[in-house]
């Protein structure tokens, strides 16, 4: 099935597999594969390293903007990049998971990262996963997922993905911090995570990546009248 040149967004709470499935779209289509929650991530260590955050999440908000003015966060071989420090591994640590929901609360932060994401989305043929790609920063996305899964599921998941990375956790840390994450994102006033009305929901509790490639080529060619 030949696909042409359209932004597929896809959305969803926290560690559904919305990143493994928009890679494995990127790889199996030629898309480009962007993450928007490396972004957040990456502004939350920035924010963290320069004393802009405490532990209790008090964010210096006019410290933050200003400093971000500089910021350069960016995707390169490798991933995840501020200037010329690589910071995928980093980003992905349960202390930085911690503090990024409030980070993306702030409409300045939301503002900074959806200006770089449709400069990189311009081009288009990219799969873009995230919060509010397909009601804020893509609302014109030919094909919007809403993806869920029940929470233990998800915990379960991301805790053998942290695990596997050689990571220390426990579960219910990692159910905790989803949750925590998921009630931010529902809740704040910028952007929330919400399905947008042309969006179709993708519950992959108990789905295989393979099922979700059948699912999704099923929902391309249905959408664009393709084959
Ligand atoms: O996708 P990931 O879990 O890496 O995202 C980290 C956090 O970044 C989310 O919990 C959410 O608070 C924020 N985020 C967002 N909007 C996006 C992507 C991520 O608010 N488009």
């Amino acid at each position: 099935m030949h696909i042409p040149d359209i932004i597929i967004a896809i959305d969803g709470y926290s560690s559904t597999g919305k990143s493994s499935f928009a890679k494995r779209i990127a790889r199996e289509f030629s898309f480009n594969y962007l993450d928007s929650g490396a972004m957040y991530r990456a502004v939350t260590l920035f924010a963290m390293e320069n004393g802009l955050i405490s532990d209790d999440c008090k964010i210096d908000v006019d410290s933050l903007v200003k400093a971000m003015e500089t910021l350069d966060v960016h995707f390169a071989e490798g991933g995840t990049f501020i200037g010329d420090r690589c910071v995928e591994q980093r980003i992905r640590c349960l202390d930085v998971a911690d503090k990024v929901s409030p980070i993306a609360a702030v409409p300045q932060v939301r503002a900074y990262v959806d200006a770089r994401l449709r400069e990189l989305g311009a081009r288009r043929r990219v799969v873009m996963d995230g919060r509010d790609i397909g009601t804020t920063v893509f609302p014109d996305a030919e094909i919007k997922v809403f993806m869920t899964a029940d929470p233990l599921i998800r915990a379960r998941r991301r805790a053998d993905e942290m695990v596997a990375g050689g990571k220390n956790v426990d579960l219910e840390s990692v159910l905790k911090n989803l949750q925590e994450r998921d009630y931010i994102d529902t809740h704040r006033e910028t952007s929330p995570l919400v399905k947008a009305d042309d969006a179709v929901v993708l519950d992959n509790s108990h789905m295989t990546m393979d099922d979700q490639m059948v699912w999704i080529e099923e929902l391309i060619a249905e959408k664009l009248c393709l084959r």
